[in-house]
């Protein structure tokens, strides 16, 4: 699955007020919680069913069920928020073919390095 299919499978499972509970944002009974893109104190945003989103009535903010968390987590990027999702509610889902990130493809050449001091102890 690429990125985009992986983003439709958690649109399609998660929704907006799904997130919202995980976020701990607090939403009432008609689907309605405080925007956190405007850190607006009244209830102006409404979370949707199924995978309509939301939508801030005050600052006009919309999206989908993913996007929601990128208000809430400083610094997160749309692709964090789809695997912060992902973990929150176990869908397991990863992607086809996993670059490694740079952390990863650090780790490695540690880990290998680690590997060589080794064979150079036992043979010396
Ligand atoms: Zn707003």
């Amino acid at each position: 699955m690429d990125i985009r299919e992986i983003s439709n499978v958690i649109r399609n499972s998660v929704t907006a007020i799904d997130v919202a509970n995980a976020l701990g944002l607090e939403v009432d009974r008609h689907g309605r919680c405080s925007c956190p893109f405007h850190h607006g104190q009244d209830k102006n945003m409404k979370l949707y069913d199924g995978n309509r989103g939301y939508y801030c009535f005050v600052c006009h903010k919309s999206g989908d069920c993913i996007s929601l968390v990128t208000g809430v987590v400083p610094e997160c990027s749309y692709t964090d928020a789809m695997w912060w999702v992902n973990d929150q509610f176990g869908l397991g889902l990863r992607p086809a073919k996993e670059k490694p990130s740079i952390f990863q493809r650090d780790r490695a050449s540690q880990i290998r390095k680690r590997k060589d001091q080794n064979a150079v102890r036992d043979t010396g």
